[in-house]
């Protein structure tokens, strides 16, 4: 008999626990000869959510709970979770049903055919999203496939269901600063995408608001390609030969020419544009030297505090 695990990241989600659990209760029993584990990971909620779970855990066997000392964000939540997961079969979704939990089944059925590793869904659209955030996502996939080795789809979410070994593939990639969407594609294999109409979450608030998203997205960048640095690097050779081809310019003008001129406003132009380059240029390397530095460390991606998985 099959084993399918589902890992469920969540902080601040006690509005959403009872529609979550209500609806994995029914998606679960229509699979037949499968058997479930469910890890709840509890990103140290200041809410009743670590409560629930324990409660669930109580009354359901197939329920297990992780809790971190603090909220060490969706990415290390997923990476705990999969560590931890038993499943033949293993997928990650959102406790706030974004993530439409019977697509399970058309997913188990694609990996069955042994034709699949992974089966994984994306948004056809971004209905009932701010509409200044679906149109910098949508950019921000579009930029990340273009720059790096990780194909991104766009409206790809962190939900899908994956074969043991392409868990087993993801664990390997071992680094702090996860972007696991990248992760996800950089580990190759073989993924039917499934799409499916964009929901709203059922209850609470998003937990990712513009500003994490944006941080996110830089993550993002900087994990999966170097091709800023490249371009930043090619931006200072141009300027160079500018500047090489100015400095003689103006040798020629004052020793053949004889016409010195003031050239404040020009110095100037050059002096501004050269200084905001060499500091976007800074500000990129900074990124990437941020990255390293963290990663250095090797600190662990969580903490427990508590969990019901022995
Ligand atoms: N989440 C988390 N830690 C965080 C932010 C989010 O565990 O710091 C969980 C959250 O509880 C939810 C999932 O990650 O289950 C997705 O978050 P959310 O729905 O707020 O993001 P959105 O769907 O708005 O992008
Ligand atoms: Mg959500």
């Amino acid at each position: 008999m099959d084993k399918i695990t589902l890992i469920i990241p969540c902080y601040n989600e006690q509005d959403t626990i009872p529609f979550m659990k209500k609806e994995l209760d029914r998606v679960m029993g229509l699979f037949k000869d499968v058997s479930f584990e469910v890890i709840l990971v509890d990103n140290c909620s200041e809410d009743n959510t670590l409560s629930m779970m324990k409660e669930m855990h109580e009354k359901d066997e197939r329920f297990q709970y992780i809790s971190f000392s603090r909220n060490f964000g969706k990415d290390s939540s997923m990476y705990a979770g999969l560590k931890a997961s038993t499943g033949d079969y293993v997928t990650v979704m959102d406790a706030d049903l974004q993530d439409p939990p019977e697509l399970l089944l058309e997913m188990y059925e694609a990996l069955k055919t042994g034709e699949y590793d992974c089966a994984a869904a994306y948004r056809k659209n971004r209905k009932g999203e701010p509409w200044l955030r679906s149109v910098l996502a949508d950019q921000f996939y579009k930029f990340m496939s273009r720059i790096s080795d990780a194909d991104m789809v766009n409206g790809a979410r962190d939900f899908r269901l994956m074969t043991r070994q392409m868990v087993d593939a993801v664990l390997q990639l071992e680094e702090s600063q996860r972007f696991t969407k990248g992760i996800f594609s950089w580990v190759g294999f073989r993924t039917k995408w499934i799409p499916f109409e964009n929901r709203e979450r059922v209850a609470g608030k998003t937990k990712l608001p513009m500003k994490s998203a944006f941080s996110y997205a830089i993550r993002g960048i900087v994990a999966f390609s170097t091709v800023p640095l490249v371009v930043t690097s090619v931006i200072g050779i141009v300027f160079c030969i500018a500047a090489f081809i100015y400095t003689i310019y103006v040798l020629i003008k004052q020793t053949v020419m004889r016409d010195a001129v003031p050239g404040y406003p020009s110095l100037m132009c050059i002096l501004l544009f050269g200084f905001g380059i060499t500091l976007m240029a800074l500000g990129i390397i900074g990124q990437y030297l941020a990255q390293m530095y963290l990663e250095i460390k090797q600190r662990p991606k969580y903490i427990i505090r508590d969990t019901s998985i022995r």
